[in-house]
């Protein structure tokens, strides 16, 4: 188990822990709630990686985790070089090679070592300095004194100038001699974290700064131009690379090499540089390797870095949602404790406040009884909605706030949704009133997190030849499957056969990206049923939800955002699969708006979205006849 719960260091009424939305912590504001100092510690959730994390930390092994954007995996990176022992750190010094400018010293010291040396060669040199000038000077005076004895004035100070000239010309010599620390831990407090995803081949490998001026005396020495990476950097640290896949092989390539042998010698990366002409001795990297990404970029990582990692250290799978406790819930109201500090110029949050994050963490993670791990997401609220607060001086953050963050906070896709829900206004192409023949109002979700109106007409023509689905765009193979379902069930209870009949599906402008339609079959069917049967559908109904051979309403997801858009789109009733029903977390203002009304199999659907008796309920009796119990086993699945 995992050896870092931290208590938030608040009383809790355990009586009323379970019904309450911030898990019984008595506290007034976030202000009441302590933060860990550890990172490790403020981490939520995935303590399956967490304990790896602090294993591989007391074992120095690399990790690769896998996972969302926004879950913690530069999180527990940097919680991981917290842990690590500072003592080991070193400082690293790179030297002018006197026998070869083109390959400067390298030099280990432990930390805060290096500061002295570097103080102790520019003392010596300046030291060394002065003495030349003294030096040089007192050549100058005996020449300018013997000028003007000779009186040979011309010629003296032409000597003088030249003896100058000289001086000045091989001083840079003495420069040389200070090294160049191009790592330097003295200061830190911590093992080192560097981030380096992204990077450059240079930026993660190390350069050699291209020098103008070559030759002349004028050129900056070698070992002066030369830059850490940051392998170098991470020294007895932790290099986080996410979106591992992203660096280029050949940079992967090296990258191995630098973990197999601790040490990496920098040279200069762009070909045409005078830096590429440079070579330092091998310069000490010897860190824990925390590769990230999605799975996808695991599939994409060089196969064998990827083995490297896996042979030597953990691979750990980061979780999108976590079961909703009340010990949970305390967490999240800790979390926004954290980041409220963490910004530093937040107004802290009112009891009301939290309980709105916690009801959007539990919409967020689209699974009932759960709340979602996608933090980054949810910070960005936390940080619009004190934003807010602040901007109007207020000591807390209130409810209000986090409910006007949210609309601010729209996902591209939401804004898109929106936007076209508005747009399809003005062309009338929404339809939230009366009764029309083949036509339902289905709904689908958009991105991750909105919902859109997704209207579909069916229509219903004998054929020339078999009988055929026409359908258009992505939405065709779902079609298919709808109408053969519902045709499996119009059998039972119709002389018409389906089989040798045309029907055209048209969904209503779904030529939108990533528009998900797959939960649209109930739709489909009743349009087919309204088509087939010439009953109006009535139009203030919008519906979800799966249909099964057999009739049943079969669940889907992504039900709130779902009623929420339907509610938006002006409709009064909404049709949801009766197994979604704990799912449904919408705001409270479309509570008023919208009447959710949970079916079970497809009677119960067109019992309340069909019009027109008595043809309605003449196809309602002979649907129930075949519907529920008696329905079981007569179609073969
Ligand atoms: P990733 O690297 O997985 O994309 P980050 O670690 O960068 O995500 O997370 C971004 C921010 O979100 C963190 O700095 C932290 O404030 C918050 N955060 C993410 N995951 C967690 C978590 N599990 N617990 C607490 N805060 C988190």
């Amino acid at each position: 188990g995992s050896t870092v719960e931290v208590d938030p260091g608040v009383e809790v009424d355990e009586e009323n822990a379970e019904d309450d939305l911030l898990g019984g912590l008595k506290v007034e504001s976030t202000g009441d709630i302590e933060v860990p100092d550890r990172l490790v510690d403020q981490v939520i959730g995935q303590d399956e990686a967490r304990d790896i994390i602090i294993k591989a930390a007391k074992q120095r092994r690399h990790v690769m985790m896998i996972g969302s954007p926004g879950t913690g995996k530069s999180m527990l990176a940097k919680a991981m070089s917290q842990l690590l022992p500072k003592e080991d750190l070193q400082d690293v010094l790179v030297y002018h090679n006197p026998d070869d400018g083109n390959e400067p010293k390298v030099r280990t010291v432990p930390a805060g070592k290096g500061e002295q040396i570097i103080d102790a060669h520019k003392e010596e040199a300046r030291k060394r300095n002065q003495m030349r000038s003294i030096l040089m000077w007192i050549i100058i005076a005996i020449i300018i004194g013997y000028a003007i004895l000779t009186v040979n004035i011309l010629l003296g100070i032409l000597a003088a100038g030249i003896v100058w000239l000289i001086f000045r010309y091989t001083s840079r010599g003495t420069d040389a001699m200070v090294p160049n620390m191009i790592v330097n831990n003295g200061d830190q407090r911590t093992a080192p974290f560097e981030d380096a995803t992204g990077a450059h081949a240079g930026a993660l490998l190390g350069d050699v700064r291209h020098d103008p001026f070559q030759s002349g005396g004028m050129e900056t020495p070698s070992h002066d131009r030369v830059e850490p990476g940051s392998i170098h950097q991470a020294n007895k640290g932790v290099l986080f690379v996410d979106e591992m896949n992203t660096l280029d092989i050949r940079t992967q390539q090296k990258l191995m090499t630098a973990i197999q042998e601790g040490e990496f010698a920098i040279t200069g990366q762009s070909e045409r540089s005078s830096g590429a002409m440079v070579q330092t001795e091998p310069v000490p990297c010897d860190f824990i390797m925390i590769a990230a990404g999605n799975l996808d970029a695991m599939e994409n990582m060089h196969p064998a870095l990827r083995s490297r990692i896996k042979g030597y250290g953990y691979e750990v799978y980061m979780e999108d949602t976590i079961e909703d406790t009340p010990e949970m819930r305390r967490k999240y109201a800790r979390f926004i404790a954290q980041e409220v500090e963490r910004d530093g110029r937040l107004p802290h949050f009112e009891r009301e406040a939290v309980e709105e994050l916690i009801l959007e963490a539990k919409r967020r993670a689209g699974r009932k009884g759960h709340l979602t791990l996608h933090f980054r997401n949810l910070g960005g609220l936390v940080r619009v909605a004190g934003d807010i607060a602040r901007a109007e001086d207020r000591d807390f953050t209130t409810r209000d706030d986090v409910l006007q963050a949210k609309a601010r906070s729209r996902s591209i896709e939401q804004q898109l949704a929106d936007d076209y829900i508005e747009r399809r206004k003005d062309y009338e192409l929404q339809v939230n009133e009366g009764g029309v023949e083949g036509r339902v109002n289905g709904l689908a979700v958009m991105g991750e997190d909105s919902g859109i109106m997704l209207p579909v007409m069916a229509e219903i023509a004998p054929a020339q030849g078999p009988g055929q689905v026409i359908a258009t765009g992505q939405l065709k193979e779902m079609a298919e499957e709808s109408v053969q379902n519902v045709s499996a069930i119009i059998k039972k209870f119709s002389d018409v056969n389906l089989s040798e009949k045309d029907v055209h599906i048209q969904f209503v402008q779904a030529g939108q990206q990533g528009v998900d339609g797959d939960s649209a079959s109930i739709t489909v069917a009743t349009a087919v049923i309204s088509a087939l049967e010439d009953i109006p559908v009535d139009q203030t109904v919008a519906m979800t939800g799966s249909l099964s051979v057999r009739g049943d309403v079969l669940p889907v997801g992504g039900v709130t955002h779902k009623i929420e858009a339907a509610a938006k789109a002006g409709c009064t009733k909404v049709i949801i699969p009766k197994a979604n029903e704990q799912d449904v977390m919408i705001e409270d203002e479309y509570k008023e708006m919208i009447e959710i009304i949970p079916c079970d199999n497809i009677s119960e659907v067109l019992e309340v979205a069909l019009m027109g008796q008595p043809e309605k309920d003449s196809l309602l009796d002979r649907l129930k006849s075949i519907t529920g119990s008696a329905f079981e086993g007569q179609v073969s699945p």
